[in-house]
């Protein structure tokens, strides 16, 4: 049912693209679906923290392999855990806005998430937004990227999937992932298992054969 080796992932309540297809990306040209380069770099990203147990993992273990990262940050986790999220900013890497309350762009009006968002705004300062779930609606984007860069992905290594194997999400993303792409990873407790085990694999087979990891500006 769940074969890594397949673009799409099929479980019974739910069903979404380890890959994102090119027609997504023509309909939002004006989105950030991947990075242009030649170079073999790969630009990790962390959302829903910052969580005061998994996030100082996360760090750790990208500092071991001199891996630079984004973190979409929740405001309301970012007001709960200050400390864990000025550590993100310490160690190097580059923090963007998740709304404050991690909304459904689908179920919320414009209005309302373009507030959520500037209450984030308040202790996240960044140009980089990621829509929670990537659900945002077409007058949001108008809205938001005024303001913002707004981040889709390339991969989603489906950590948060508690029907995908820890195995499967390593392979994922070590199939799928490619020059410039953005590959999504959460700091949550959702996705601990799947990401304790993935995380340092996916580190040192791209270190292996060379690559590098980078932030998003
Ligand atoms: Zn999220």
């Amino acid at each position: 049912m769940c074969n890594a080796h397949s673009p799409f992932i099929l479980s019974p309540q739910k069903m979404y693209l380890v890959k994102n297809p090119s027609f997504l990306k023509k309909v939002f040209p004006s989105l950030l679906w991947k990075v242009k380069t030649k170079e073999k770099e790969l630009y990790l990203t962390f959302d829903d923290g910052p969580h005061p147990r998994i996030t100082p993992w996360v760090l750790d273990v990208l500092d071991q392999y001199q891996a630079k990262a984004t973190f979409f940050c929740v405001g309301e986790n970012v007001e709960k855990y200050p400390a864990v999220y000025e550590e993100i900013l310490r160690r190097g890497h580059t923090v963007g806005n998740h709304t404050q309350n991690h909304l459904n762009g689908w179920k919320t009006p414009t209005k309302e998430y373009a507030e959520n968002t500037a209450l984030c705004a308040k202790s996240v300062q960044s140009k980089l937004f990621r829509p929670p779930y990537g659900k945002i609606k077409t007058t949001q984007i108008k809205r938001l990227k005024k303001d913002y860069k707004i981040v889709m992905w390339s991969v989603i290594s489906g950590d948060f999937d508690k029907k995908l194997m820890p195995e499967e999400c390593l392979n994922i993303v070590v199939q799928n992932a490619d020059k410039g792409n953005i590959v999504v990873f959460h700091d949550s407790e959702k996705a601990e298992a799947n990401l304790q085990f993935s995380l340092p694999r996916v580190l040192n087979h791209f270190t292996q054969i060379g690559w590098t990891f980078k932030a998003l500006q």
